[in-house]
């Protein structure tokens, strides 16, 4: 007898409930996208024990009809699409039609329906994909699903739950996402009969931000709303300096479905290049909205991938409008100054007239200041409590400051700082971070053009490697390549390194190539070559840029402020801490209450 044999209909379901159903979050998640798609304005999640003996989704939408309470149930049973026309312009979240099928085929289901036409509710309940005939019952319009024992006749399924706790965390994570894309809706959340959540429907994103996330992530976000040709674009970004070790805190929706895609992610981190320490992770919640003949949302079973008709379109609108914001907006530099000092407004006009002539009193005796001691040796003589050590002040002229009748000049001060006048006060730079910039971008643009040089070893270097750290050098053969690394086996679990980075000499190959394998094997599969190459330069301008503590000629100070006017961020250094701070007289006014003039 033959051994092959046509599995029936429910043993289908239950496999194929697999793709769909992966644990309580993916229950919560299709049931509650099932109550948005049938109109519903308020949905309310009630689970126990963290899903696995029950969740129980309810909603005030358009219900299903009595006869139509089976069908609900059938595979590839949907009200969303007719036809193959239909799967070009998806308007809801579901047109699978197989989610209500495939949780009923792994638990333990019932459902009580009522259309707001009909004077009473109907009653359906199925246990393992068996279904019972619907009975009238009583209920308030619209749909209560309820989901007890997932996985219950899978004991391997159901084993591979984890505790109610780390489900709950899912359950929370799915139910978030939607509560970020339909700020409109009333949503809660029930976890064992105590309310997690309870959102009265608002009409932001922003709102729900701050309610869903702790302060540290939803304070001071940047909002930005741009609509370029068939995209819309909005996002509110947290501010570089908010940025987590993390990258849980980002979140793409595309037309309000939430969805993961690698390019944008990328994009992402490329806006923030240089605005953040490179293994740290923005904030960013965005949402995209373009027409639905553009993209294929029917790529996988929980609709979390996307295909783009234009990726790369998308990528750069997305990068431009985030890093056209970043670099736009004046970011926070370590907090000096309170930021009240910067606010000065006042309503009564003599008042204003006192206060800008005291700016313009304040304005002149900062330039005689540093008129008088452009002359160098005067100094010391005329500052008699100078903390700095008299050896340490080295004054050196500048030209072209933005007041251009008077030369001003700028002081080395600990071999370090560099302080310079400005139009309306001071600013200090660490030469060092403003170095490191300015070599950083210079690098960047030697990369682009080609390969980096990279030369040979006097006697190469054997490293002692495991069999992950060499599959994962294996896999990112063509990045080590750019690079200029060259490598080869030297016996089972080590590797003979040739050649390294002109670039990088002087630092250990040991420790370097090590580093780098950590950063392979952190990574996983998808080692991003973008960001180790930019990396590799970071670590070469830290090297090669002046160091604190080191004196500079008054030449080369002019060469570095020369040079950061060319730069193109020169705000931050490459790790993302500031070049300089700025204090305006305004400041200093409030820091001195105004006593000092
Ligand atoms: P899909 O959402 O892909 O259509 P589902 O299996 O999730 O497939 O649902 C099947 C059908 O059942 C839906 O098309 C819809 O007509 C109906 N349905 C499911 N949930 C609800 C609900 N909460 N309110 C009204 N109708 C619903
Ligand atoms: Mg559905």
């Amino acid at each position: 007898m033959g051994k092959i044999a046509v599995l029936d209909d429910n043993l289908v379901n239950m496999i194929a409930a697999g793709e769909v159903i992966e644990r309580p979050a993916s229950v919560v998640k299709e049931l509650m996208e099932n109550s948005i798609d049938a109109g519903a304005r308020r949905i309310v999640v009630q689970v126990e024990q963290g899903g696995r003996d029950l969740i129980r989704v309810s909603d005030d939408g358009c219900g299903i009809a009595f006869e139509d309470l089976p069908l609900a149930f059938e595979p590839h049973a949907t009200s969303k699409i007719r036809t193959s026309e239909d799967l070009l312009r998806i308007a809801t979240m579901g047109f699978r039609g197989e989610a209500l099928a495939s949780i009923a085929a792994v638990s333990r289901l019932v459902m009580v329906s009522r259309p707001a036409d009909s004077i009473q509710a109907g009653r359906i309940e199925i246990d393992c994909g068996q279904k019972s005939l619907p009975v009238p019952a009583a209920g308030p319009v619209g749909t209560a699903v309820e989901v007890r024992q997932l996985f219950y006749k899978l004991p391997a399924r159901r084993k591979f739950l984890r505790s109610a706790n780390t489900e709950m965390t899912h359950v929370v994570e799915q139910f978030t996402r939607i509560a970020l894309a339909y700020p409109e809706l009333e949503l809660v959340l029930e976890h064992g009969g105590r309310t997690v959540y309870s959102l009265r429907a608002g009409r932001s994103p922003a709102e729900r931000i701050g309610v869903l996330f702790p302060s540290a992530v939803a304070e001071d976000l940047l909002e930005v709303r741009r609509q370029e040709k068939a995209i819309a674009v909005q996002a509110l970004l947290g501010r570089p300096d908010r940025a987590r070790t993390s990258s849980s805190y980002q979140y793409i929706f595309l037309n309000r479905r939430y969805i993961r895609d690698k390019f944008i992610l990328h994009a992402f981190k490329e806006a923030y290049r240089g605005l953040i320490e490179p293994q740290k992770h923005p904030v960013v919640f965005l949402f995209l909205q373009m027409p639905p003949e553009l993209f294929d949302v029917n790529v996988h079973p929980t609709k979390t991938e996307v295909r783009f008709e234009n990726a790369n379109w998308v990528y750069s609108q997305v990068l431009s409008a985030l890093r056209d914001k970043l670099l736009s907006t004046e970011l926070p530099t370590a907090g000096t100054v309170p930021a009240s000092a910067a606010s000065f407004h006042t309503d009564d006009p003599l008042e204003e007239l006192l206060q800008k002539d005291r700016e313009g009193r304040i304005r002149q005796a900062m330039n005689d200041f540093f008129q008088s001691h452009s002359a160098g040796t005067a100094v010391q003589k005329k500052l008699p409590f100078s903390p700095v050590p008299p050896a340490d002040w080295k004054p050196t002229e500048v030209g072209e400051s933005k007041n251009e009748s008077v030369p001003f000049a700028c002081l080395q001060i600990h071999n370090s700082y560099l302080v310079l006048p400005t139009a309306d006060g001071f600013e200090v730079i660490d030469q060092h971070a403003l170095h490191e910039r300015i070599l950083y971008e210079r690098l960047c643009a030697a990369a682009e053009a080609g390969p980096l040089a990279s030369q040979r070893l006097l006697v190469p270097v054997i490293l002692d490697v495991s069999d992950a750290q060499l599959d994962a050098l294996r896999r990112a053969a063509s990045l080590v390549g750019k690079l200029g690394i060259e490598w080869d086996l030297f016996g089972p679990r080590s590797i003979a390194v040739h050649s390294f980075p002109v670039l990088l000499e002087g630092l250990s190959v040991e420790e370097y190539i090590q580093d780098m394998l950590d950063a392979f094997l952190d990574k996983g599969s998808d080692v991003d070559e973008e960001q180790l190459l930019a990396e590799v330069l970071e670590r070469a301008a830290c090297r090669a840029a002046v160091k604190a503590g080191q004196p500079l000629t008054a030449a080369e100070i002019e060469q570095l402020l020369a040079d950061r006017k060319l730069a193109e961020t020169p705000g931050r250094c490459p790790h993302g801490r500031p070049t300089s701070l700025v204090f305006t007289l305004k400041e200093l006014e409030k820091q001195f209450k105004r006593t000092g003039f």
